[in-house]
């Protein structure tokens, strides 16, 4: 399927608007909207890549899709895992990205407030992903040369 996601190297590198609370329903539905039709064979699209300047993202967790708001790590594994990576914004190219196998973040919810979730493995890659494309930061930017 084509994806209209954005490639635009100017537009990925802007960082993302914290979301205010009562926004943050509107802006999960937008964000629903935009990538439902484009999730086939992908875990996760930052707000900035389909055009949305709000601090949200979506990734495939646990099988499901979840939606998270001004999302920020605050502990970070010593444990560190190099894997090939890809990026929807980035067509057919891998990097050799260097992750922390696992992560606890800050993420903001229209009921309960600020919560705290830990990701392990794979979906702590996915989660460092997102949170990278929303601080303005792409894979290329990051592999390891050499
Ligand atoms: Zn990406």
């Amino acid at each position: 399927m084509k994806r209209r996601v954005v490639k635009n190297k100017k537009a990925l590198a802007q960082k993302a608007i914290i979301v205010p609370r009562n926004k943050i329903g509107v802006a999960f539905t937008r964000l629903l909207t935009k990538t439902i039709h484009q999730r086939k064979g992908a875990v996760g699209f930052a707000g900035n890549q389909v055009g949305m300047t709000e601090h949200v993202f979506t990734a495939l967790i646990k099988g499901k899709w979840q939606f998270y708001a001004n999302a920020k790590i605050i502990h970070k594994s010593d444990e560190k895992v190099t894997l090939g990576e890809g990026c929807l914004s980035i067509p057919n190219k891998v990097f050799k990205i260097t992750r922390y196998n696992h992560i606890t973040i800050e993420h903001e919810t229209k009921e309960a407030g600020v919560i705290t979730a830990d990701f392990f493995g794979y979906e702590a890659r996915i989660i460092q992903h997102e949170i990278d494309h929303l601080n303005g930061i792409l894979i290329e930017e990051l592999h390891d040369n050499g």
